[in-house]
């Protein structure tokens, strides 16, 4: 049986199909650029073993044009021969709001409590919601699934989650922290009790996922207590090109000096922060490339992000008491064996110490990196949040 994932963003759509009897990945695409001259369709078939990239370039002009091109191209890879092959479609859902704590088969009355949570996350769920009603028309007897990128997180204590505002901002405009990378975090804490074989019920995990976007989770017992990412996804970590957390007053300070509207501070804080603000590259490979030319905004930029990770991992330790795991994940997280060194650097009286020639190794298989003997597992796993959300779309409609 075969389901199809979909990750509708507000410019492109990100799409996997999966055989679900061996959890194959039969076609795995993307739609960039929808709307533009430049729009570009690229996919790979047979993910797990071939290589093979196939690109059509021609102007998608809508979201609706861009599924038409996606089952248009299933049917005619003979993927699928009709929508009714689907066993469902899931979809991903930035915000879920404290509504959504689990994945949810979409009706009409389920769309519109998406829609009320919109205006928390209106760079993201409008995107998400085009696409769902799009899937929604074309292939109207297809049950179709949401899984939300805040649904881990709402286990989340309220003395994690609430802010120290006045009251009403929580009861009545609900400001609090949600968090995300939830499909992320709950996969690759999965991955790590079954590598360890032990049930996920049993461990306590901090899981860094460093991404473009990055954010960071401390598990107790299988479930999040507490996240970096706050009410929108700009709180945490030093990210691409988000501040992460600051002073707010810095907000008002700029509103004085500069007179700045209120939008564009956002958009500085959202886009022109982070490794691009401190040192102009938003990439993490350029800003090494850059710090070993000797530059030293971007060897700074090394050191601020490791140095915030570290607190990170302080604060979690701390909240969690005892760590049975650490997880790295995302491109940085899989990737960049010198950022992990430096982030796990010092730590040996928490349990904590990277094995250097482990750590330098290159394999996309699940990886211990830890020292021998040191109690904190340490372990480099690939995220596969298309996976993970085809998995609760299936549980869902079991
Ligand atoms: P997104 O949040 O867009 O999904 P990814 O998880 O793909 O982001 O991560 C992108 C980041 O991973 C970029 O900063 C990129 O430079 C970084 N990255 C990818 N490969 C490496 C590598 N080999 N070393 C260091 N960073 C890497």
């Amino acid at each position: 049986m075969k389901i199809l994932v979909l990750n509708s963003g507000s410019s492109s759509i990100k799409y996997a199909l999966f055989e679900m009897s061996n959890q194959h990945v039969e076609i795995s695409g993307i739609i960039e650029a929808i709307g533009s001259p430049e729009s570009l369709h690229s996919y790979q078939l047979n993910v797990d073993y071939t290589n093979k990239k196939q690109v059509n370039q021609h102007e998608v002009s809508s979201h609706k044009h861009g599924l038409q091109e996606i089952f248009k191209t299933l049917t005619q890879l003979k993927l699928i021969t009709q929508v009714v092959d689907l066993l469902c479609i899931g979809h991903r859902v930035v915000h879920g709001g404290e509504k959504f704590s689990q994945p949810t088969i979409i009706t009409n009355e389920v769309l519109e409590e998406i829609k009320l949570v919109t205006p928390l996350a209106p760079l993201h769920n409008p995107a998400n919601l085009l696409g769902i009603e799009e899937a929604r028309a074309y292939a109207p007897n297809t049950p179709q699934v949401a899984v939300f990128d805040t649904a881990f997180h709402q286990t989340l204590p309220d003395y994690a989650f609430q802010y120290a505002v006045p009251e009403k901002w929580y009861s009545q405009l609900a400001v609090r922290r949600y968090g995300f990378h939830g499909t992320s975090h709950f996969y690759v804490a999965k991955q790590v009790a079954k590598s360890l074989e032990k049930p996920l019920e049993s461990l306590n995990i901090i899981s860094l996922h460093l991404g473009n976007g990055a954010s960071m989770a401390a598990i107790k017992q299988g479930l999040s207590i507490d996240t970096s990412m706050g009410m929108s996804p700009l709180e945490g970590l030093i990210m691409g090109t988000r501040s992460g957390d600051l002073d707010p007053a810095i907000i008002f300070y700029l509103q004085d000096k500069l007179e700045l509207s209120c939008a564009e501070i956002k958009n500085s804080l959202n886009k022109e922060s982070g490794l691009k603000g401190i040192c102009h590259e938003n990439d993490m490979r350029a800003v090494h490339q850059l710090a070993e030319s000797g530059d030293k905004q971007a060897q700074l930029a090394l050191a601020m992000v490791s140095y915030r990770i570290k607190k990170y991992i302080g604060a979690y330790f701390a909240v969690l008491g005892e760590v049975d795991a650490i997880v790295f994940t995302g491109g940085i997280g899989e990737n960049d064996s010198v950022l992990r060194e430096m982030c796990c650097a010092d730590l040996k009286l928490f349990g904590i110490a990277v094995d250097s020639d482990k750590n330098r190794q290159v394999s996309t298989d699940i990886r211990h990196i830890e020292q021998e003997g040191m109690p904190v597992k340490i372990l480099v796993i690939a995220t596969n949040e298309e996976l993970e959300i085809a998995l609760q779309a299936k549980a869902c409609i079991a």
